[in-house]
């Protein structure tokens, strides 16, 4: 059995969480391989790590001092090293961080030494080697990920200890250094999952797995005790974040199951993530509802024409128009001859205007109507799948609480229901399904 970890930010914040950490892998041994991010909050009014050094790289791209800045992190790193009596000489790695600093660096270089001090720390601290993510995560020049490279590298790595990889960043083939995306950690994880085989990827982090519903919107939601990649892709679309949305890639290839636990709770089994979970179903049959989640700010542009249905490549003029203006659709829903595009406020808060001239002149609608403040909620479930009444017993949900719904869309593989509401809605419409289907269901 191989077991990556991944431990996030919040879970090596400091001494005390670095002693958290080493009680998770000495507890079992399959924990062989460990990917940590940079150090995060302490507390509420501290900073992340990553987030003081991309301020450090501002200064020394304006020139002004950053030395006030990059002390701050030397001490957080100094303090974990003496509370834990570790003898990693820091002075050192400082001094040559800043000594690259002063003769021009790049800013993936800088922002990518908060994982690497922290993995250095980790390692000796867990009695496991250290693997730079430069040596053994390798990109290419398109900034995708060279698999079969990166599993020779790190395979060359493997000896009897543990080893210790930092998130967040890996090489391009000339040895410069490249960052993912913030949270990218998560996915070095899963390619390290991948490229090792792993039969678990461990995500460890500050919440006990996905909850069934926004814990600022419900209150105590229930968590999700299993849910699968797809489940898991509309949720997070849809606004839940515990993982990066490009973790799942690396390991749905494989079929690596995902467990997101919880660095200060480890007895609670977190959340499963596979591709199938009939097995676990069949112990533990789950509710019809997996998860609800949702976002707030979308505008509708309605475009009416008679007899525009019958006129072939009618929608493709219409969706090209928002192409020119590199907006992303979220969903067209349509009937006759009235056709909707819905998108996030944000993306056309600039451009509306333009477009809406843009669609007068080429599409000549009967009638263009713009409205925004609606909210998506998107019911996500796979047992609602072939469960005659499902769509029904929800919308009806809406009606009895007086919430008027001005969008429906559920694509055909019944994984998900989409409804649209008025912002003002937003929460009550959850706490409504929540309600209704989890906390009733459970009750009985
Ligand atoms: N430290 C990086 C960030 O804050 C990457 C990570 O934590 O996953 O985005």
């Amino acid at each position: 059995m191989i077991k990556v970890a991944k431990f996030g930010g919040s879970s090596v914040a400091n001494a005390e969480q670095f002693r958290k950490v080493k009680a998770i892998i000495e507890a079992d041994s399959s924990r062989r391989f460990v990917v940590s991010s940079a150090c995060g909050k302490e507390s509420n009014e501290d900073h992340k790590v990553t987030d003081l050094l991309y301020l450090c790289e501002a200064h020394v791209r304006f020139g002004v001092s950053y030395e006030p800045i990059f002390e701050q992190i030397e001490k957080k790193y100094r303090r974990i090293r003496d509370e834990l009596n570790l003898k990693l000489d820091l002075e050192k790695e400082f001094a040559a961080i800043r000594k690259v600093m002063k003769r021009g660096m790049s800013t993936d270089y800088l922002v990518s030494r908060g994982e690497y001090l922290t993995s250095k720390l980790l390692a000796e601290y867990l009695g496991f080697d250290f693997a730079d993510a430069a040596d053994v995560i390798a990109f290419r020049y398109d900034g995708e990920v060279d698999m079969a490279k990166t599993e020779k590298l790190i395979e060359s790595r493997i000896q009897d200890r543990g080893l210790v990889i930092p998130g967040f960043y890996g090489a391009l083939p000339n040895g410069v250094i490249r960052v993912m995306s913030r949270g990218g950690s998560d996915i070095t994880g899963a390619i390290v999952a991948n490229v090792v085989g792993a039969d678990i990827y461990e995500n460890w982090t500050d919440v006990s797995g996905f909850l069934v519903a926004d814990p600022r919107i419900v209150k105590k939601p229930l968590a999700i005790p299993c849910i699968n990649y797809n489940e898991l892709r509309e949720m997070s679309y849809m606004g839940a974040n515990v993982l990066h949305d490009d973790a799942i890639f690396p390991v749905k290839k494989k079929n690596i199951p995902i467990n997101v636990r919880n660095t200060n709770e480890p007895e609670n089994p977190g959340t499963l993530i596979m591709a199938d979970c009939s097995e676990a179903d069949a112990v533990n049959p789950p509710h019809f509802i997996t998860g609800i989640t949702g976002r707030k700010d979308f505008t509708v542009i309605t475009l009416i024409k008679m007899h525009a249905s019958a006129e072939v490549g009618f929608l493709r003029r219409i969706l090209s128009i928002f192409e020119e203006y590199h907006v992303s659709i979220e969903s067209v829903p349509s009937t006759v001859d009235t056709f909707s595009v819905i998108v996030a406020s944000k993306q056309v808060e600039h451009c509306l205007y333009d477009i809406v001239g843009r669609l007068k002149e080429e599409i000549r609608p009967d009638d263009l109507r713009i409205e925004d403040h609606l909210a998506l909620i998107a019911v996500v479930g796979r047992a609602m799948k072939d469960q005659p009444g499902m769509s029904g017993r929800l919308l009806s949900e809406f009606g009895s609480n007086e919430i008027n719904i001005k969008v429906i869309n559920q694509s055909c593989d019944e994984l998900s229901i989409v409804v649209g509401v008025h912002n003002r809605d937003f929460e009550k419409a959850i706490n409504c399904i929540y309600e209704r289907f989890i906390a009733e269901e459970k009750e009985n």
